[in-house]
Order: C-alpha cells, then structure tokens, then sequence
C-alpha cells in the first residue's frame, strides 16, 4: 500500500474508493507486526481497530463521518483511554485500566479517528532516549542501533515506521520534539494552556502538554486545531475555544531570532551546525532578517528545569501507593510496608531519582535555596524570552544540539542525558509554542530536526513561518 503523508490525501483516496479504514487499519498492523523488535508499541488493539474502522468505513457511505475518518492513531502510553490498559511504562500501574476518556482522546473518537495501540515511553515520561521504559527501549528506525529520544519514543517511531498515521506525545521539557528531530518527523508542542491535560498521566503539572506528532505540517495543524480549546476539567487552561486554523502562508519578510549561546556551544555537532548555518544563509539571502541575540542563561535552563519538574513530580507520584490502583506489592504486611515495598518494586531507578531530588528540594531547609530559587529564574527565563520575542517573530534554533545517539551511550550519565534537552526545555519553561521540523539529514541518513519557538497562543504565526523554512529548504 502507498505510504500516507498527509490526512488530505487519505480523505482523497478514501473518497474516490481507492482505500477504506479497514484496508488502513490492516496495512499499519502488518508493519506493526513486521517492525515488532522496534518495540515502540506496548499494546496493539488490533481487533478492536479494525470493529471500528469497519463502523467508520459505513459511515462514510452514509456521508456522516467526521474530519479524522481514515486516520490512524497511536497513544503514548500516559493518556488515558477509557477501559484500556494505560501505564506510563511503568511496573507499579500493572494492570490497571482507564476509568475514563482523556479530553484528547474524547475529541479525537468525536472526529472517528482510529486509535491502533499505546505507544512504549520513558517511564512517567522520564527520559530523553526512551531507555527508561520498564518494558524495554524502542529502537529508531533509520538506525536500529541509535535511540529514538524521549520520551515518546515509541510513538515518533511507529510514525516514523509507518505503523499508524500519526501518534499523539507529551512535552515536558522536550518530549515530543526530541525524539521527532531523531526521526524526521514533525513534532509540536502547543503553548502551554492550549490543549487540555485532562487524562494525562502527570509527570510536571505546569509543563506537561500533549501535542501531535506527524508526517506533514497540515496534519499537525489538523489534530492540533480539534484537540484545542477550553475544558473545564483543566483549569490552567486558555478560556477560548478550540483554534481555528488556515492553510499555512509563508510570511513574505519574517525575523527570526537565534542564541549566541546555542549556535556557539561546543556541545553542537558539526553537521547540526552546518547544516543550521546553511539555513541561516539561505534565509538571510532570500530577504528574511536574522539577529542573534545573548542568552547567559542557557546553563541555568536544564538545572531550572530539573529542580522544578523534579519538584512537581515528587508530588504528583505520592499517589502511586499501592492502595487505590495499580500494584501493590506481595511481600508487604501492613499500611507502611505496603506503601514502601509497592514504590520500591514499581517505579525504576530513574522515576526513584528523581522522586528523592524533588523531594529534597520541596524540604523546608531546602525549599529557599532551590524550589523558590528555581522559580524566580523560571520567570527571568519567561521574561526573557519573552522580550526576545517581542523584537522577532520566532526564535530558531536547532531542535537536539546532536543526531539520535547510541543505545547504551549516555545511559550510565544522567547529566549527560539530561544535556539532551539543552535546546528544548526553554520553550517549557516560559510556557511558549515550539515545533520541531525535519529539514535535514547527516551523511549518514540521520534526522536533523530544527526548532521554532514562537509567541504564546500564536500559533498560526509559527505554522506559517515553519512553511517558510519548508519551502527555503526546498527552493
Ligand atoms: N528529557 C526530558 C526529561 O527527561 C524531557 C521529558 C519530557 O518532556 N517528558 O525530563
């Protein structure tokens, strides 16, 4: 079968009688099982997709079938999906099933997409190389020996692998971007505010955002516009309805705003730089303006983070007890054992780190010194990047500071793991829409994504200056 890029052209195909849903649905589970050692899917509902494609299939016929008929979807594994499993790869929610919809995927079956499985990921999104899962890391498909980022590695992959259509992420501080730049495909993480969290499984309550990862800019566009829009659910959220968007134009002068910091960090490898300065060349020749500015607080950004996102994690995880869902260990005896031993044998070594390092910054002889610290230059970092902002109209940046790395090659190192969000974690930490788009490759045939952030609830505006840099690539 022809490999899909865009929801349009499946609408055509379906239309004309060229392809139905359950031909789809049957094409992605065979890659599915084909790809299998990829291990980016934790759970295929396989039958289940194929009743439903059959529903949809009809219809269609009737002329009744909403905007995502045709269009198959993977979950990360941290959104919850009414009576299916959800565990956010981890041990300790063994066997548990979602009560309800998550407000996402409630917009999605309102609009008949499909969803084919849940998708393999750091454990409580914990991670920059999905090699934190309790159930295995996911292997990128462009190079089986390289990570595929994190967390939502499974999902970049299985879009990546054509074993769905698209797949929904989550971003905390590079989620979703991350592991798209280390595949090819377009991430995007929404200004936080945008897209309800509601039937998010928590890691970092005022970073978390779902967002849509995808072959084409128009499908992210799509699946962000429905998922959109206020839900009393949610109460950080932005009290509009869901956005509507237009067909991307580029803008005929755009200003784009670029970190000394970054550009000149020795962490940049070559062909990310090289490749990122021939952009910047182009851009410049075709008339676009490029001004560079300093940042002296990119060091503090992935500490900043940490401290915080830690924090708020700390918190959000006290409830994995072991009392109400999910496991409880066999070995306990009564209430305490049952609570240390259940948390001790369910969440692994990383979700424990930092668990301890949020907990050690929430204490109260510590709280002054890091968690009220960590806040105040949250905000200078919002300001900043803010008054940037104000003076040009996306910051562009290269998404990863490197191509995917080894499996096994930042493992034993947290920090160096945790230097893999050097270029991502800012657009979390002031709350602004960021895109990772997948411009160009190395020799060697390793994605290189690029990353516009842009100003907050402007989301069109950054939709049409990615078509720019689409169509400058191209020209
Ligand atoms: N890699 C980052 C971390 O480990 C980001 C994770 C995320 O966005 N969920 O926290």
């Amino acid at each position: 079968m022809k490999t899909y890029n865009r929801i349009s052209e499946i609408r055509l195909d379906i239309e004309a009688g060229a392809v139905s849903c359950v031909q789809l649905v049957q094409n992605y589970l065979q890659n599915i099982e084909g790809k299998k050692h990829l291990n980016a899917f934790l759970e295929v509902w396989a039958e289940e997709a194929l009743l439903r494609a059959a529903e949809i299939d009809e219809k269609i016929k009737q002329g009744t079938a909403g905007r995502l008929a045709g269009v198959v979807i993977a979950l990360k594994d941290v959104l919850a999906y009414k009576n299916h499993k959800v565990s956010s790869s981890s041990k300790i929610l063994e066997g548990f099933e979602s009560l309800y919809n998550s407000t996402v995927v409630e917009r999605l079956l309102a609009e008949d997409a499909i969803f084919i499985g849940r998708t393999n990921c750091d454990e409580f999104a914990m991670g920059a190389s999905n090699e934190n899962s309790a159930f295995g890391p996911v292997k990128n498909a462009a190079d089986e020996s390289r990570v595929p980022g994190g967390s939502s590695g499974g999902s970049a992959v299985a879009v990546q692998a054509n074993m769905c259509h698209c797949a929904l992420g989550t971003d905390t501080g590079g989620s979703i971007r991350q592991p798209s730049a280390f595949t090819g495909i377009f991430g995007f993480k929404p200004t936080y505010g945008l897209i309800s969290r509601w039937g998010l499984l928590a890691y970092a309550s005022s970073f978390d955002q779902v967002g849509p990862m995808t072959k084409s800019l128009e499908d992210n566009m799509l699946l962000t516009e429905i998922m959109s829009g206020m839900d009393n659910h949610d109460a950080t959220m932005l009290q509009q309805p869901s956005m509507k968007f237009t067909q991307p134009t580029s803008p005929k002068k755009a200003k784009f705003a670029v970190m000394n910091e970054a550009i000149h960090h020795p962490g940049v490898d070559k062909e990310v730089r090289e490749n990122f300065q021939k952009l910047l060349d182009k851009l410049v020749s075709e008339g676009h303006e490029v001004t560079y500015f300093d940042f002296p607080l990119l060091e503090q950004m992935v500490p900043t983070y940490y401290v915080l996102t830690t924090a708020e994690a700390s918190s959000n995880l006290s409830r994995y007890t072991g009392m109400l869902y999910g496991k409880r260990s066999e070995n306990a005896h009564d209430l305490e054992s049952t609570y240390v031993m259940s948390r001790t044998e369910g969440f692994g070594s990383e979700v424990k780190r930092r668990i301890m390092l949020g907990t050690f910054v929430l204490s109260s002889d510590q709280y002054d010194a890091y968690y009220n610290k960590a806040q105040k230059v949250r905000r200078v970092i919002q300001n900043q990047t803010n008054e940037v902002l104000a003076d040009a109209d996306a910051i562009l940046i290269p998404t990863t500071s490197t191509p995917a790395f080894e499996l096994g090659e930042k493992s034993k190192d947290p920090i160096a793991m945790y230097l893999a969000d050097l270029f991502t974690v800012q657009a979390n930490l002031a709350g602004n829409p960021a895109i990772s788009l997948p411009l160009f490759e190395t020799q060697a045939g390793l994605p290189i994504g690029i990353q516009l952030m842009g100003k907050s609830f402007k989301e069109q505006e950054l939709f049409n200056l990615s078509q720019l840099l689409i169509e400058t690539c191209k020209s």
